[in-house]
């Protein structure tokens, strides 16, 4: 399981700069999915010896209570969360009143608190930590989130205190056990009843014997020949009727299974159509970069007009899931579950195909012949050549000059001809642009 940093402190001490920093990776694919909560965020970070889950806690000031109690309030509730925090104070500003009272607070818990102290660029490492060690929080340390100075060690610093936090390398053991598969969704849209499904009955009865698969992070199972592992299963652990309560979701659980799966299935219920949760949640996997199915679960028993609002909410709400594949199924009746996990094939196949160069620049060729990037201020956008930059998900770096001023619209296009040319359904697609001269 991935480590949870949370990062707290007052507002504009610059958190979210820093969550920004930490997570900033992926960029060009979370631009336009909307946000999970307004008082936290959530991101997996990769600056440092990465990955891990950072929380950010935000957006204090739009409720009626004093805006200490709240930020105290959200600070805890995320430290709950969270293996460790980064507890950020403002070092051009200096301490405040309120960076006490935080402190105080963060003193009394029982989770390790780094202390970092922010826009520490252009002074002194010393004079500008020297006030802060009042707050009593061991050693701070001084950091610029602005110009990205002080994190990596600030992170190694953070995760030595997370015990079993070793170096996570989701690469190392699926080739020989199958792809893995993570089901995520809203509570109550048919997770576990479409797992259980995919290991059988016997594996169900099995997983009600308390021990069984109860701690088990991964189960392996087989469809049609074909090699699966799923992670994070705790669908598995309840039989879908017995459970009468229904779970709350936890993001940082949704984003530890996203980090671990190589495909992410995307669950909604069909029956109630897609929710802004939905959104967020699948927004999380494609920030991940991860090949995703979409499945609408509860297809059985809807009526013409449902079905057709569903969809249309889908194509309204998800657009920027665009790339992968839907299903509409029946957990419930086995309707459509074996045809999901044969796009989660494909969708893995495309996430890891091979683009040789000659090829991806031929097609770029074709691209441009067809339709030809636009003239801007009296420039023409000259593309040269294409080389793949990555796996999982493909990143195409394209070559030329004056490419920064390539248009989204245009960049729109050629991910589209690149995704039709080498069939990269059900996979994010990054597009890098690089000036060579
Ligand atoms: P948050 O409210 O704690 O999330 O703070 P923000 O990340 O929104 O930052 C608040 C302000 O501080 C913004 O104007 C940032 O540009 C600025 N800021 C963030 N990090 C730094 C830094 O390292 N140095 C300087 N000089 N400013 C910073
Ligand atoms: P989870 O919280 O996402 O794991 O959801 P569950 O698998 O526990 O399912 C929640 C409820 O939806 C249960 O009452 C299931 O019986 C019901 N359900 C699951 N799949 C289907 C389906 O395909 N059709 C219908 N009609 N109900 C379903």
């Amino acid at each position: 399981m991935l480590p949870v940093i949370a990062l707290l402190g007052r507002p504009n001490v610059g958190k979210s700069t820093l969550f920004n920093q930490l997570t900033r990776s992926r960029d060009a694919l979370v631009a336009d999915t909307p946000g999970l909560t307004r008082d936290r965020q959530y991101g997996i970070g990769r600056a440092g010896p990465g990955p891990y889950v950072v929380i950010d806690t935000g957006g204090i000031g739009e409720s009626e209570r004093p805006v200490e109690t709240l930020m105290e309030q959200q600070s805890l509730r995320a430290l709950e969360e969270a293996d460790v925090a980064i507890f950020v104070v403002d070092g051009q500003q200096g301490m405040t009143p309120a960076d006490e009272t935080l402190a105080h607070a963060f003193r009394r818990q029982k989770k390790p608190i780094i202390l970092a102290v922010n826009k520490s660029e252009g002074q002194a490492r010393e004079s500008v930590t020297a006030e802060f060690h009042a707050l009593a929080l061991g050693e701070p340390q001084a950091i610029s989130a602005y110009k990205g100075r002080g994190i990596i060690p600030l992170i190694e610093q953070a995760l030595s205190h997370v015990p079993h936090a070793e170096a996570h390398d989701a690469a190392s053991d699926y080739s020989e056990a199958g792809v893995r598969v993570a089901v995520i969704g809203r509570p109550n849209v048919g997770k576990s009843t479409l797992i259980n499904r995919w290991l059988g009955d016997e594996r169900m009865v099995a997983s009600d014997e308390p021990g069984t698969t109860r701690d088990s992070v991964r189960v392996p199972f087989s469809r049609e020949g074909r090699d699966y592992v799923l992670v994070d299963t705790a669908g598995v652990r309840r039989r879908a009727k017995v459970s009468e309560h229904i779970e709350k979701l936890s993001v940082v659980k949704t984003l530890q299974a996203i980090e671990d799966a190589n495909v992410v299935v995307a669950l909604v219920d069909g029956s109630e159509g897609v929710t802004d949760q939905d959104a967020s949640i699948m927004g999380l996997a494609l920030q991940a970069g991860r090949a995703m199915v979409v499945a609408v679960n509860k297809w059985d028993g809807l009526s013409p007009e449902r079905r057709q609002r569903t969809k249309a909410e889908i194509d309204l709400k998800l657009p920027f899931l665009g790339f992968a594949k839907q299903h509409f199924i029946s957990a419930v009746h086995g309707t459509g579950v074996g045809e999901l996990l044969g796009s989660v094939d494909e969708a893995w196949e495309a996430a890891n195909r091979d683009m040789p160069t000659p090829v991806l620049t031929r097609a770029l060729e074709d691209a441009i012949s067809r339709h030809a990037p636009p003239v801007t201020r009296s420039h023409r956008i000259k593309l040269r050549y294409a080389h793949q930059g990555g796996k999982n998900p493909p990143r195409i770096v394209i070559h030329g000059n004056q490419t920064e001023r390539t248009p989204r619209a245009y960049r729109r296009y050629l991910e589209n001809y690149f995704r039709q040319t080498f069939d990269l359904q059900g996979t994010p697609v990054e597009i890098e642009f690089r000036t060579t001269d």
